[in-house]
Formats: C-alpha cells, structure tokens, sequence
C-alpha cells in the first residue's frame, strides 16, 4: 500500500474513532451536569498574599480546585522562588484548602533539582504534613528529576524537537533507572496522574478525547492528563472568555486548566478583575467544578479506550507543537502584563 493512502487510511480511522469517542463523552457528568472543569495550579513564585485572595473566591462561587506544592524548602539556587509547605504560614493556608475540599498535589519536592534520595524525603515529608501521599504530579521546569521531560516526552517529534532545543544542553532523567535522579517506580507507586501536554483549547475531548490515558512507551507514569492553557492571568482571561465558556458548555466539555495562579491574578490583595467576573460567570453555569483527580477518576471509568494509540500520540505531539508555535506569534504581539514577571513567560507547558 502507498505511504499516502495508508496515512489517509489511518486518518479517517482516527477520525471514526474521534467521533465514537466524543459520542461517548456526550453523556452526563455526576448530578447529570453540563461540562467538567477543574484547575491544577502550578505553584511557582506563589505566597500566602499572591494567591490567598483566589482560593477565597474559589471557595465562596464553590469551585474545588487542585493546588500543587513543594513539601521541601524552596532554594534560592532555583530558577522560580515560591513558598513551601516549609513556611508555617504557608502550610497553615495549604491545611485550610484540603479542610476546605482543595486537592493539595506536587510540583516535584522542591524547586531545584533532588536526587532519588531528595524525592524519597519529599514524598514523606508530604505525607508527614498533610497527612497522605499526593495523587497528582506535574513536573517543575528545568529540574533533573523530571520524568519523561524534554525530548523525553515525544515519540514521532523527538528529533525535531532535540533540534529545537539543541543549545539548552539540559537533561532530564527521573525515568532513567542508571541515573541517581531516577524515581520512575516512586512515580508508578504514588501517582496515579502526571500532567503532560497543554493546548490552547478549552475543551480537552476535541484534542484528547481519551484522557487519562496509558502510554506503553513511558511504563513509569500510571496515566497521563492534558491541560488548557492558562498559564498566567492574561492567558487565563482569554481561556476563560464568555465565547469559550459557553462552547465548552454547549458541548459538553471536560476542561482542566493549567495556570499559575501567583502570576497577576491578585494585586494589593485583590483579585484581578476580568479573572474575578469570569469566575463567577462560569459557576453560575450548569457544570461539575471539581478537583482534578476526581474529574480523572470519573473519566478513567467510561468505556474508553485506556492505551493510547500511536496515532491519537502523534497528533497531540503535532498539535501540542502547532500551539507552541502560535504561542512564539501571540508573545511577540501581545504587551507583556506588568503582573508578571519576566521570567515565568517561559513557562513549562
Ligand atoms: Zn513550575
């Protein structure tokens, strides 16, 4: 068979099972609600005053969210400052969320590289603290420990991908069973879900319709999670725009947004305005706000496929490119929020 019309074949066989698959996802969420939404909050540069004021609002429109952590002391010597549950404010704050129905996950232990040992530590200071092992990691920027990270996490766009990122030189091993910053089976025994690619789309089922999914060629993760790109206030507001808000109801929608919530969301201990509008728009809404691995959980038990295909893999690679790309065009033309500091608009998405 030509090389053409076996991909126009293997296509429209994704295009099929798409469509059967979203057919599926059509069907009513606990308390026969509209649409799915949640948030993992990523935790860099965040405080008890730069995110306080969000988690308040959350929990007034009763929007149960997922906030993640770093249970070790955040160092100097890391590429984003931030709290940890090291600071007794800060774990005061992290306790009240999880008394609240917040789910508390980790961002890595700590906000610079840990070896195995570090991680180990981590795991159990987490544990200590809060008083149960975290059920969703997603990892933190340039940290050696991070698992499938870096060309790491392609299949088909790897080498392109090596090509891209040619003078970064970074490396990163935590699936690397010879390295000493390996914990892929830390990873296996604790997590149920890592977060990997973000897209620019508010609705996950028309990118990854079969979410969370297992992916035989990274054995250490138990299943994968895709987000809506949120990553700071401005692109939060346009995520989370009335137009969006009212497709992601109409069809039916699962959205998990992936943010960070201390990046110009609250000023003088106010939330931002459009965020706090936008908010309260979307729970007035029909929807099942809810913590991310409780969304996970109910998806995991449909009848859909659970091993991700090499096909539905290549096009959220293509796709998670293309977004990157646009990503470059939208940075170059939109003024920078002088809310958020320079250094998390290169952000790990
Ligand atoms: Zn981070």
């Amino acid at each position: 068979m030509a090389l053409d019309e076996r991909s126009s074949d293997s296509f429209i066989q994704l295009a099929q099972r798409s469509t059967e698959i979203q057919r599926q996802r059509m069907t009513a969420f606990p308390d026969n609600k509209r649409f799915a939404f949640s948030i993992f909050d990523d935790t860099d540069l965040s405080t008890v005053e730069n995110v306080g004021p969000v988690y308040k609002l959350l929990d007034e429109i009763g929007i149960r969210t997922t906030k993640s952590v770093w249970p070790l002391a955040s160092s100097s010597n890391g590429r984003f400052g931030g709290a940890s549950l090291q600071d007794p404010d800060y774990l005061k704050f992290v306790l009240g969320l999880k008394e609240s129905g917040f789910e508390i996950a980790l961002h890595n232990v700590r906000n610079m590289c840990s070896t195995r040992e570090q991680v180990q530590a981590g795991l159990e200071e987490f544990r200590r603290l809060l008083g149960f092992y975290p059920r969703v990691h997603a990892n933190h920027s340039h940290n050696r420990e991070n698992i499938y990270w870096g060309p790491a996490r392609f299949s088909r766009i790897a080498r392109l991908y090596r090509a891209m990122t040619m003078f970064r030189r970074l490396s990163f091993e935590g699936h690397i069973q010879e390295s000493k910053y390996f914990w892929g089976d830390l990873c296996r025994a604790h997590f149920d879900y890592v977060r990997n690619f973000v897209f620019r789309e508010i609705n996950l089922n028309r990118v990854n319709p079969t979410m969370p999914y297992h992916d035989p060629e990274r054995p250490f993760v138990n299943a994968w999670f895709s987000s809506s790109d949120g990553h700071d206030v401005q692109a939060f507001c346009e995520l989370l725009r009335e137009v969006n808000q009212d497709r992601l109801e109409e069809e039916q929608g699962v959205c998990i947004v992936y943010t960070h919530f201390a990046c110009g969301f609250v000023s003088m201990g106010a939330v931002h305005p459009r965020v706090d509008f936008l908010l309260r728009r979307l729970a007035r809404k029909d929807g099942w706000f809810t913590p991310v691995s409780t969304l996970l959980d109910f998806l995991r038990k449909r009848p859909l496929v659970k091993v991700i295909s090499i096909t539905e893999r290549s096009a959220l690679e293509r796709r998670w490119l293309s977004d990157r790309l646009v990503d470059v065009v939208f940075r170059g033309i939109r003024k920078p929020s002088p809310h958020v500091e320079p250094a998390t608009r290169r952000r790990h998405l």
